[in-house]
């Protein structure tokens, strides 16, 4: 089959890079500058945000300001607000503090997700059921995540029926949207196809969001593979926001201004202006203080010219 049939005319970018991203960043940002960095994205047309987690302030000091970030940007309509919820608590927490949808994660890696949260799968997704309860009737939707859902990094390979397994389990929670979390760069393309036919047939209801890190400098590869075959749901951080914990120097996700770049050019709505998305980029690089890895952001859109007379004129 020509994939460009199945390749989706509109696509939804979500930006993580105020979870995923500052959770793994070593300067800490405070809520005012998180939230002109919100305002800045929603400016550029972003309208769906994984804003913060929930979890201990204590176990993640970057992210202490959840509930004060979601209050800080009530005024803001029309866009989506998610966030991670470690455990009940959390949740009780996310629901107070006004967001639309909490995400449950879990690792596909028995190692990981006990480095992560101390528990093992089965006992992580048996906890889920009161998360569940809780939000019944509350009008907050629940998602699931999938950490480590192309590769540990303790473990190595990871079995794609344990992904399915996990994805089930959401379903049965009640969950329409889970995403594949590639945590420290693993995925490939054949795993990338590998995973999404099988969850296509263990749980055909679900709609899979691809969150794809660029460790190995393959995220937006990655990406064209989702799109090849349908996939029109993608988490990106601005600038590239984040690292991996386990690979020391290792770039974050895949960087929101790339991932909207390569889309556009490909003809797929996003509803984002790039020019606007790059004033973002260039806030978060301001904030972060430092160069951050996106590239888009430093080249510019691909009809960016140069002055051919000032280049002269400077070579002398
Ligand atoms: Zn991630």
């Amino acid at each position: 089959m020509n994939p460009q049939q199945t390749m989706p005319e509109r696509v939804l970018v979500t930006e993580v890079g105020l979870r995923d991203g500052l959770q793994n960043e070593p300067t800490l940002l405070g809520t005012q500058d998180k939230a002109a960095l919100v305002r800045a994205l929603v400016a550029a047309g972003v309208r769906e945000f994984e804003l913060t987690s929930f979890v201990s302030p204590r176990a993640v000091p970057a992210l202490a300001d959840a509930a004060e970030l979601v209050a800080a940007l009530r005024d803001i309509q029309g866009v989506r607000w998610t966030a991670l919820v470690p455990n009940l608590r959390g949740a009780q927490r996310a629901l107070e503090a006004g967001v639309d949808a909490v995400v449950l994660f879990v690792s596909a890696s028995q190692t990981h997700n006990a480095k992560n949260v101390n528990r093992d799968i089965a006992t992580s997704l048996a906890g889920f059921a009161d998360i569940a309860r809780l939000l019944e009737g509350s009008g907050i939707e629940l998602r699931g995540a999938i950490a480590t859902a192309f590769g540990c990094p303790f473990e190595g390979d990871v079995d794609v029926r344990v992904v399915g397994d996990i994805a089930r389990a959401f379903v049965d929670l009640g969950a329409r949207h889970v995403s594949l979390g590639d945590t420290t760069g693993m995925a490939t393309p054949p795993l990338v196809s590998e995973r999404i036919l099988h969850l296509r047939e263990v749980a055909p209801t679900l709609s899979p969001t691809l969150h794809f890190h660029n460790t190995r400098g393959i995220g937006l590869v990655n990406v064209m593979q989702g799109l090849s075959l349908g996939v029109a749901r993608y988490e990106s951080s601005i600038g590239g926001l984040g690292g991996c914990p386990f690979a020391p120097g290792a770039t974050g996700n895949v960087a929101s201004e790339d991932l909207v770049y390569l889309l556009t050019e490909m003809g797929i709505d996003t509803g984002i202006d790039l020019a606007r998305l790059i004033e973002a980029a260039q806030l978060a690089t301001q904030l972060m203080g430092r160069s951050l890895p996106a590239q888009v952001s430093k080249a510019g859109p691909r009809l960016t010219l140069s002055d051919h007379a000032a280049v002269a004129t400077a070579r002398g």
